[in-house]
């Protein structure tokens, strides 16, 4: 039975969540989606994005609004398979082999931190050799919105909560447990 005092401190308590690095300097960011996957519709992946990033700025001082052209994003969004070269060159910058898809199941989606002088800074590439439903999907598909979630938070400059479970932003995805809203340790 905790007492008060027996309670950690709020860094203790609500410290899962690890800093990656960056951060965006200006409050008011803009996001481009620059390929679309077969799975959904295209205006059902419009509204998912727009899901994922309202997750955030509901919590945080930040707006994001969509733009048409990728000069003008902070964010690039896209899916791709492979080495996904043209999502690298829709920032104005190169793939590399360390980039590259997996497949099926594995990495399913990666998110670059903030960086304004960094090319893909804040781009999130999905791996399109997943089959993305929306929603929480079955246990054959992935949860775009939640998969979404969780690489905005990179794009943030958040890095895994390996400890807690509950968190959007722990390192795995679970078919049996998706999460499709931030938990108390994202928050924090
Ligand atoms: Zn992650």
């Amino acid at each position: 039975e905790p007492r008060f005092d027996d309670l950690p401190d709020h860094t203790a308590e609500l410290g899962n969540y690890r800093l990656g690095s960056g951060r965006w300097m200006k409050t008011e960011l803009t996001y481009f989606m620059a390929t679309f996957t077969n799975d959904l519709d295209v205006g059902t992946q419009r509204s998912i994005i727009a899901e994922a990033f309202a997750a955030w700025s509901a919590v945080i001082p930040l707006n994001f609004q969509e733009v048409s052209s990728a000069s003008s994003a902070d964010f690039v969004l896209g899916f791709g398979t492979g080495s996904h070269c043209e999502l690298y060159s829709a920032s104005g910058t190169q793939c590399n082999s360390d980039g590259a898809f997996d497949g099926p199941s594995g990495v399913l989606a990666h998110c670059y931190y903030p960086g304004i002088a960094d090319p893909v800074g804040g781009d999130c590439h999905f791996d399109d050799a997943e089959l993305f439903a929306s929603g929480v999907g079955t246990s054959r598909e992935v949860s775009l919105l939640s998969v979404a979630i969780h690489e905005l938070g990179h794009g943030l400059g958040l890095d895994h909560s390996p400890e807690d479970r509950s968190a959007i932003m722990f390192p795995s995805y679970d078919p049996s447990n998706v999460k499709i809203q931030l938990g108390a340790d994202d928050i924090a």
